[in-house]
């Protein structure tokens, strides 16, 4: 048998032994830790590829998890992002590109009636939420599975499908995420599979009348793209406007990325409320939570609360101004969604060739690769599928120079920078090929054979 491939990571295993002695694992988000040998610290990101402390460059698709959309260090984003640090941070007090900028998001996305900006997509739907609840005067709110919300307390909730058993009659249970979520607010959140209709009706006919609110990511950008059908979104809106629930479409992910307008305008729902962050600063930190103008209006004294030290923070602002003038203005989405479609031929080609079934799910920007005939349309089937082989490709990429995430529930992510280097396809496409190959190798299981 061939050597497994490795690569140096001496400084980061140095770098990892002293971190982890003043930060909990090491890191300073916990998806960082990638375990005590192979937990990366990166030197710096230039377009699609990141370096580490190593040395070692990969062609990176994870993107800061959707971030970079024009790729990392953008000298059109970042000379933006330096005029606004002359403008002074923040003030307590506004500035006019607030107005600009929300034009921009209002002409791109036309639920976005109104716009107020936040610091990340957590916040974003913290506040969409609250809005929601001061709108409608209800509590209690829906939850799709699979979907991410960010990390608060009403929204840290999801199907335990662990040792659940696929086909039974009962359903996973409802469980927090992690530790330290009041488990007395348990029960004011209701979860439901995607893509069932017949199950959100039932939900809407049982607690449709007490929900503030639906919150759906119709591309789970958490849980390896799987898509709302339009059918199923559209039911969804219908029947938040038939019980007086406000629809929340969770664009942090897919917003400016999967299109202009986002998945909304794909699927052709209009939301009540949108949020939106990731994508809109190619990195920087702001976010977006916007909707319906009489909605919207809810956010005033004696209304809901919004607000925030850094919101509308002058070097994030700049960069959103830019970023998102780019975004509208040049074929930089075509340029990465055309290289996303490249990519995958590519990677296609090179499973074909071996007889592996495989199946990809999401947008081209943005996909999920999935060793199994057809992919999942939603969080239980995932969970059910096997994914193992996957795993084993990603753990081979990393050590061939490509990051992906090592857990197959999120997706590959695309930036303008990848479509316009000439050299990510061909050094990508060689370490699949390589990696695939090894993880067949050593792998006590089999990808499935055509
Ligand atoms: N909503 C969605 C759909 C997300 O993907 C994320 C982050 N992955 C969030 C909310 C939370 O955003 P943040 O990490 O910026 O707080």
């Amino acid at each position: 048998m061939r050597p497994l491939p490795s690569r140096n990571l001496a400084k980061s295993n140095a770098q990892f032994r002293r971190a982890v002695k003043k930060l909990p694992l090491g890191v300073s988000s916990t998806f960082r830790y990638w375990g005590d040998d192979r937990t990366i610290y990166v030197s710096h990101g230039k377009g699609g590829r990141t370096w580490d402390i190593d040395g070692n460059v990969y062609v990176d698709y994870r993107l800061g998890y959707g971030p970079a959309i024009l790729g990392y260090a953008d000298d059109r984003v970042d000379a933006a992002a330096r005029k606004g640090i002359e403008v002074g941070g923040v003030f307590a007090l506004s500035t006019e590109r607030e107005l600009i900028v929300a034009e921009r998001i209002s002409k791109m996305v036309p639920a976005a009636e109104l716009v107020r900006f936040s610091n990340s997509g957590t916040e974003a739907v913290m506040a969409a939420l609250r809005l929601a609840r001061a709108h409608t005067g209800r509590d209690s709110y829906l939850l799709v599975e699979g979907g991410y919300h960010g990390l608060f307390d009403a929204a840290m909730w999801m199907s335990n499908v662990d040792g659940w058993e696929a086909g039974s009659n009962r359903d996973p249970d409802l469980v927090s995420y992690g530790k330290g979520i009041p488990q007395t607010l348990k029960a004011l959140a209701h979860i439901t599979p995607m893509n069932n209709a017949e199950r959100l009706e039932d939900v809407f006919r049982k607690h449709g009348n007490t929900m503030a609110a639906m919150l759906i990511e119709p591309i789970q950008g958490n849980c390896c793209s799987i898509m709302a059908s339009a059918d199923y979104v559209r039911l969804a809106r219908d029947l938040c406007t038939k019980y007086g629930v406000l629809l929340i479409i969770d664009e942090v992910k897919s917003g400016f990325r999967v299109g202009r307008g986002g998945i909304q305008e794909i699927l052709g729902v209009i939301p009540d409320i949108t949020t939106f962050a990731k994508a809109m600063a190619n990195g920087y930190p702001i976010a977006v939570v916007a909707g319906r103008e009489e909605v919207m209006r809810t956010f005033r004294y004696g209304g809901a609360s919004h607000g925030g030290t850094y919101t509308a923070h002058s070097v994030s602002l700049a960069a959103a101004d830019e970023c998102l003038r780019i975004l509208d203005e040049t074929p930089a989405l075509e340029t990465l969604a055309a290289y996303g479609e490249r990519l995958k031929t590519g990677i296609s080609s090179i499973l074909d060739a071996r007889g592996i079934v495989h199946s990809y799910s999401g947008h081209p920007s943005m996909f999920g690769l999935f060793f199994a005939e057809k992919a999942p349309d939603n969080y239980r089937a995932w969970k059910s599928s096997d994914y193992s082989f996957y795993d084993r490709m990603a753990y081979h990429l990393h050590d061939l120079g490509v990051i992906c995430e090592p857990d197959s529930r999120e997706p590959w992510f695309m930036c303008e920078a990848h479509g316009l280097d000439t050299t990510c396809l061909t050094d990508t496409l060689n370490a699949v090929e390589a990696a695939v190959d090894f993880a067949q190798e050593h792998f006590d299981g089999q990808a499935k054979r055509a």
